[in-house]
């Protein structure tokens, strides 16, 4: 006889494309069983500022060790409830975070930020909406159209394939407000100020800056990781980086992975990138290939003494040169 987690599978090829894990419940007929991954234990909570905290995933990867957590969520409590930065990437990871902030404040979540398209920060939108249906939830209107054209779908079947299925249950919830480069976004006594700038790590990724605080959340723009940059663009990132180094008044940056700092972060960021791309630049005229400038980027005292610690430097930094090698390509014409 087939195992229940087979028959699941089965179910699940069998009906590739359709949005949710719920809609297959007719499948299984007859009992009430609804196959639902374990809760994920409780991740410390870290106040950045007076009323800023996040969660810092310590594992730059999904795994089933660590339930499908690899990016860091982010919240502030303001005087008229909780506003949420990322809700991670399933509905057992939006569960932990409300138990988690319930330790911090006895306020309601009122607002939701996702600051891009990839599944790990917005999937566990779910859980929030579950305990708190009336909150609004804001993202660049590139990720609804991503939505729309099955990218949820496509992120929830990933975490699934790197976790052994602990994400069972999670239902697609995208955002459904839209926010734009330059709005300001009111909750009680914090001002919430969205930065946009094109295609940087993907083409929906907004910063989302809580003004009072002097705290900048920046999504996947910007981290000491070497993660993924398939849906992203070097140049602009640069751009992105000399931006957001301008904006001296704010404290603290925050990204998706990795831990939070000032503004050292992202000068790293900005020399990472600027490092592979100029180096490209350099060397294409002398008609080198992607993998003859890879060693001329490795070799570089910065990739040697600071990158080269970062997770996934050795696993990625080819990817991330080819990459960059076929846009600095694609710009000359
Ligand atoms: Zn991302």
């Amino acid at each position: 006889m087939m195992k229940r987690r087979d028959l699941f599978k089965t179910a699940l090829s069998a009906t590739a494309g359709l949005a949710s894990f719920s809609v297959l419940k007719p499948l299984y007929a007859a009992d009430d069983f609804v196959f639902r991954g374990p809760d994920v234990p409780n991740v410390p909570v870290t106040k950045i500022a007076d009323r800023t905290f996040y969660f810092l995933a310590v594992d730059p990867e999904p795994a089933p060790s660590n339930f499908g957590f690899f990016s860091n969520p982010g919240f502030v409590v303001t005087s008229e409830g909780v506003v949420v930065v990322d809700t991670g990437g399933s509905v057992q990871i939006g569960e932990m975070l409300i138990r988690q902030i319930k330790t911090v404040t006895n306020k309601p979540v009122v607002a939701i930020f996702n600051t891009h398209i990839h599944g790990d920060h917005w999937l566990g939108n779910h859980a929030f909406v579950d305990a708190y249906p009336n909150v609004k939830i804001y993202a660049h209107p590139k990720v609804m159209e991503h939505v729309k054209n099955g990218a949820g779908a496509v992120w929830n079947g990933f975490m699934s394939r790197n976790t052994n299925d602990a994400n069972a249950g999670t239902v697609i919830t995208p955002p459904t407000l839209e926010v734009q480069g330059g709005d300001v976004i009111k909750v009680g006594d914090v001002d919430f100020k969205v930065h946009y700038m094109g295609k940087v790590h993907s083409d929906s990724d907004i910063a989302i800056e809580a003004v009072q605080e002097k705290v900048m959340f920046v999504g996947d723009m910007a981290m000491r990781r070497v993660a993924n940059m398939a849906d992203g663009n070097f140049a602009n990132s640069i751009v992105a980086m000399e931006n957001f180094e301008a904006m001296s008044h704010i404290k603290y940056f925050v990204p998706g992975h990795g831990e939070f700092d000032d503004v050292s972060m992202i000068r790293d960021q900005k020399q990472f990138f600027e490092i592979i791309y100029k180096t490209i630049e350099q060397y294409y005229d002398d008609g080198l290939s992607d993998f003859e400038i890879r060693p001329k980027i490795t070799e570089t005292e910065f990739m040697q003494k600071v990158a080269k610690d970062w997770p996934g430097f050795d696993s990625t930094i080819g990817r991330f040169v080819s990459e960059a090698y076929q846009e600095f390509e694609a710009s000359l014409f």
